[in-house]
């Protein structure tokens, strides 16, 4: 069975996860939010663990704070690669326990 995504934001409120965003996706979302860089680097980012890059703020129960009450994202039309490639393109040993249209597409090839 293809993959459904079934809009239900479970991986926009993992517990430690982390989207990273590099120059142009911040330049990007920027731009769609009518906020400078450095105004959105300021309020809608942090540093990373790993100090290697800036992620986008979570809030305190672990959701991305872009995440709507609808489960939807605000900035769907520009949101990052790591994002819209999910989970289509990349995926982690977790990634069917989080998500549930994954889940439902494997169980489908193996039966
Ligand atoms: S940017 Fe959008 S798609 Fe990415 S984690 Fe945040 S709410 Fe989810
Ligand atoms: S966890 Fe999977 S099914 Fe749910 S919104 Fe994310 S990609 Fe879609």
């Amino acid at each position: 069975m293809a993959f459904v995504c079934r809009r239900c934001g479970a991986c926009c409120r993992i517990k430690d996860g982390i989207v990273r965003v590099d120059d142009g996706e911040i330049s990007r979302i920027a731009a769609f939010l009518g906020m400078r860089e450095d105004e959105f680097i300021e309020k809608e980012t942090e540093l990373s663990p790993d100090r290697k890059s800036l992620v986008l703020h979570s809030r305190p129960d672990g959701s991305c704070v872009f995440l709507t009450e609808g489960n939807l994202c605000r900035i769907n039309p520009v949101k990052p690669d790591k994002c819209r490639t999910f989970p289509q393109d990349w995926t982690n040993p977790d990634s069917a326990s989080v998500c549930p249209g994954l889940a439902a597409s494997r169980d489908a090839v193996t039966g």
